[in-house]
């Protein structure tokens, strides 16, 4: 006696059985599903079609492929059904077609249409498409781009518009089809349009990281920055490349990040807060427009902000920044300490609120000392003063103080000085020592 089969089996629990063998279920992968390079036409008829390989009927196999060998398909050469892997956009009832991603469309115009009734013209299936071939020149081509996403296939670009594979040329409505004999693996053709994207990742947590940037750093095949920030920025998959480097080297990594996009990869320079503000945006910029590299400029180039420090501590304290104020950084590391002194002076001459970025460091130990003083000639010692430091970090410290008070020592590095101008104000928060701070909308006539 042999095993039971599955009607027994069903009998003995006393269920319907829901008879799938493994056959029907080789049938569907591999019939229905066919691996990456090739396409099925219409899946309405590749149902009815493995419904009739069930039915009993036999099958047989026109053109290369290599992957039903495996699916123990009743097999005859004189059967009525057959399998065909093709180009041909028509087959009959009787068969299936398998689209083979083996068409290169070459130096196509920048016009889906266009390029489908050249398909057509030629009786080519348009899931053949595997790829547009274009000249390197075209590479910021916007209409070219949308052309391609119209008709869902890669876009690639190279010196030489032609197929380093076996394939045949033809001219289909003015337009040049490489057909290959095989389908193309799209990687071995060019390059794609490299991408260049500036991120802001925010004050330090996540959810305060806009989602587009978090696409952008999934998307990331290089990823350059401060180490520290490279860090928050993660985690990052075994594939995507880190590149940390020293904080300073902007103008230095702002150039690798493009020689690495302009080779065609998706590169993403991170800052932290907003890269616009004190941070990569400006000296990528200003990298690529002291650039003659035709390559560099035609990488794709976005710039995708972020919460700076001083929004992030206002928000903390309350709305200290609500009316008018300014941004500056004290660091002298780019620019005379003269002109930050006498843009201090007017700041607080025009009563703006002021937010200090980069206030203090080792290497820049007297500067918010002097700042201070300036802003103090004009200024009262009751003036409102918040501190944030590492905000939406771990150690998150938040301090409302006065101008009075306010030393030195009480600021690093890693701190935000925000400065009320003479309207902000503070009132006692239930239940905590800051209280609120804010400045009001309206000034007094
Ligand atoms: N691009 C950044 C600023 C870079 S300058 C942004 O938009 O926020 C670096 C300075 O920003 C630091 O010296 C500090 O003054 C401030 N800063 C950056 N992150 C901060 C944080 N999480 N908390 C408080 N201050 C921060």
């Amino acid at each position: 006696m042999g095993w039971p089969g599955s009607t027994e089996i069903a009998a003995a629990l006393e269920v319907q059985p829901a008879i799938t063998t493994s056959g029907e279920l080789r049938f569907d992968t591999c019939v229905l599903n066919p691996p990456s390079g090739y396409v099925l036409g219409d899946i309405e008829q590749g149902k009815r079609f493995v419904s009739s390989l069930l039915g009993g009927q036999n099958v047989r196999i026109e053109g290369d492929a290599p992957w039903l060998h495996a699916a123990r398909l009743p097999l005859a050469d004189d059967a009525n059904l057959r399998i065909r892997i093709s180009t041909d956009a028509q087959g009959n009832a009787d068969e299936l077609l398998i689209h083979p991603r083996s068409v290169v469309a070459l130096n196509p115009p920048a016009d889906a249409a266009l390029i489908q009734h050249s398909l057509a013209a030629a009786g080519i299936s348009p899931h053949a498409l595997a790829c547009l071939l274009s000249p390197r020149a075209q590479m910021a081509d916007a209409q070219l781009h949308n052309t391609a996403a119209t008709l869902g296939v890669p876009l690639r670009f190279s010196e030489e518009t032609v197929l380093n594979v076996e394939h045949r040329v033809l001219q289909s409505q003015g337009i040049q089809l490489a057909i290959a004999s095989q389908p193309v693996d799209i990687h071995s053709l060019g390059q794609p349009r490299g991408r260049l994207t500036v991120v802001g990742l925010g004050p330090g947590a996540s959810e305060f990281t806009a989602p587009a940037v978090k696409l952008a750093l999934q998307e990331a095949q290089d990823v350059l920055g401060y180490e520290t920030y490279v860090t928050m920025a993660g985690p990052f998959r075994p594939d995507q490349v880190l590149h940390n480097s020293d904080n300073r080297e902007e103008l230095a990594r702002s150039r690798h990040a493009f020689e690495l996009a302009a080779s065609g990869r998706r590169v993403v320079v991170v800052s932290s807060g907003d890269p616009g503000v004190f941070a990569m945006a400006a000296a990528v910029l200003e990298a690529l427009e002291a650039s003659s590299d035709q390559h560099w400029h035609n990488v794709e180039l976005q710039i995708l902000p972020g919460i700076s420090a001083s929004l992030a501590t206002a928000a903390k304290a309350g709305a200290p920044l609500g009316h008018d104020f300014c941004m500056i950084s004290l660091s002298d590391n780019l620019k005379p300490w003269a002109v930050i002194e006498l843009r201090l002076k007017h700041a607080t001459l025009a009563d703006l609120a002021l937010a200090f970025y980069n206030p203090i460091s080792r290497a820049r130990p007297w500067q918010l000392g002097r700042a201070l003083d300036v802003v103090r000639e004009q200024r009262q010692p009751e003036t409102v003063v918040v501190l944030g430091r590492d905000i939406g970090r771990p150690a998150e410290a938040l301090t409302v103080t006065t101008l009075g008070e306010l030393t030195p020592e009480m600021v690093d590095m890693r701190t935000m000085v925000i400065i009320g101008s003479s309207t902000t104000r503070r009132f006692a928060k239930a239940g905590s020592e800051g209280g609120w701070v804010y400045t009001p909308r309206s000034y007094p006539a």
